[in-house]
């Protein structure tokens, strides 16, 4: 009789002792599992210029237009690109996405927001504060997002904007209003190819002939 308290409690603790050897290999085997990448992968930049890449404004009346606002007295006037929401939303996929535009703050920043109410498809925002200016020409010095410049692409219709960073720079045929542009869905195949590169520079150069 006096023994069968101590023999039911050794019983307990060796339940105890089994459960947390199943507990630990249980938590040993999760944690191991070679399934899981070996590191994961960071989505490169997608930098996107605004005017005439993505969006045109205009200061004069136009009979049709997406968006309007007046800022400080002025009206503008802006339309879209065709296929540029659904691009934004392919490329977010795929990338970080970034705005870099020569315009000030107060005038790029309701139309970023039309494009991307919901505040997930674009990320960081840079405006003409973020430039600078070379032979008198405004440049977009990519040095300044601070990352590996491997990993970052500029979209931009006005090459002297990545004259620094040349082969980070893929030129887009400037829009103005033609309802037909196809320019940016027949970019998406590039920018995928792009996305899975270790190193999009030598890409560019190629794709645009430079050395
Ligand atoms: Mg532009």
């Amino acid at each position: 009789m006096s023994n069968r308290p101590a023999a039911s409690a050794a019983a307990c603790i060796k339940s105890i002792k089994r459960r947390f050897r199943q507990l630990l290999h249980s938590k040993t085997s999760s944690t191991s599992c070679s399934s899981l990448p070996d590191k994961i992968q960071e989505k490169k930049l997608l930098v996107l210029d605004l005017d005439e890449t993505l969006v045109r404004h205009s200061e004069s009346f136009a009979e049709s237009y997406a968006l309007s606002y007046t800022i400080e007295g002025s009206t503008y006037y802006f339309n879209f690109r065709p296929f540029v929401h659904k691009f934004l939303e392919r490329v977010s996929q795929l990338f970080d996405v970034v705005i870099f535009t020569a315009n000030r703050r107060i005038y790029a920043d309701p139309v970023i927001d039309f494009l991307d109410p919901g505040g997930k498809l674009i990320g960081r925002r840079y405006y003409h504060d973020s430039g600078k200016t070379i032979n008198g020409c405004f440049v977009k010095d990519l040095t300044i997002l601070g990352v590996d410049l491997a990993k970052v692409v500029l979209v931009d219709n006005d090459p002297n904007n990545f004259r620094l960073q040349k082969n980070n720079g893929i030129p887009i045929v400037s829009w103005y209003f033609d309802p037909q542009d196809e320019e940016l869905s027949t970019l998406l195949p590039f920018l995928e190819r792009l996305a899975a590169a270790d190193d999009v520079r030598p890409i560019i150069a190629e794709r645009f002939t430079r050395s």
